[in-house]
């Protein structure tokens, strides 16, 4: 059972390598959401962080799930023209990109959905490179920009309720 959850983990890593996306990439987000509290944390140390979030079972069938339709679109494999014409321009009401992202968010609370929200708007990083290369060029990243988004989310979530548990346990 531990080898095939490190399996999914290993394929949810290279699936998003395929597309374009480092580990390290993803770390950089979560680095971005603390830089306000954390001024002088590394990407590297949210790394840990990174492979607790891709270790979850829903978060590893979610990434499968959004990148498998972001191939499907981009090869026109979808079976509904409409849709595919609406995933690769990245249509601005096309919303099931980000539930699917909510998905991986719940798993981690209320502070991974603020975060979420924020990037998201903001557009940090590998984020905004995907979101660039996925409207109108041929390339679809209309699922794959809102999951490394929930991924780094989560990430910098966990962080931070790690970092006040130990604040709170030093204290009491
Ligand atoms: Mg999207």
């Amino acid at each position: 059972m531990a080898e095939d959850l490190l399996d999914l983990e290993n394929h949810c890593v290279e699936l998003l390598a395929e597309r374009g996306v480092t580990l390290d990439d993803i770390a950089d987000c979560a680095r971005y959401l603390q830089a306000d509290y954390h001024v002088d944390l590394t990407s590297e140390e949210l790394l840990e962080s990174v492979h607790a979030v891709l270790s979850k079972r829903e978060v590893q069938y979610a990434v499968m799930t959004g990148i498998a339709l972001d191939k499907a679109a981009e090869e026109g494999r979808l079976g509904d023209k409409d849709l595919i014409a609406l995933m690769m321009s990245d249509a601005p009401l096309f919303g099931a990109d980000e539930v699917l992202a909510y998905g991986i968010c719940n798993t981690y609370g209320s502070i991974a959905l603020t975060n979420f929200g924020f990037i998201d708007k903001k557009k940090y990083g590998i984020i905004r490179k995907l979101n660039r290369a996925g409207k109108n060029t041929g390339h679809c990243n209309t699922f794959i920009d809102d999951i490394v988004g929930a991924i780094a989310a989560s990430a910098a979530s966990r962080f931070a309720h790690r970092w006040v548990r130990d604040v709170d346990e030093e204290e009491h």
